[in-house]
């Protein structure tokens, strides 16, 4: 299973890089903008999980 640490949206802290943000570009019908929550990164990847290129 993979987790939020192998995904394109995990952006590791640097001074703790097991904890990260999640970032998420939100699109709703008026505006388009960016969110990030905070994971850890062996969290279990969710369904926006898009591998590292
Ligand atoms: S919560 Fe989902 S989108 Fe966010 S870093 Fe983890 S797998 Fe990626």
């Amino acid at each position: 299973m993979a987790v939020c640490e192998e995904c394109k949206w995990f952006f590791a802290l640097e001074d703790d890089p097991t904890i990260g943000d999640c970032v998420t570009r939100v699109v709703d019908p008026r505006c388009a903008y960016w969110t990030a929550k905070p994971v850890e990164s062996t969290d279990d990847a969710c369904g926006n999980f898009q591998e590292k290129s």
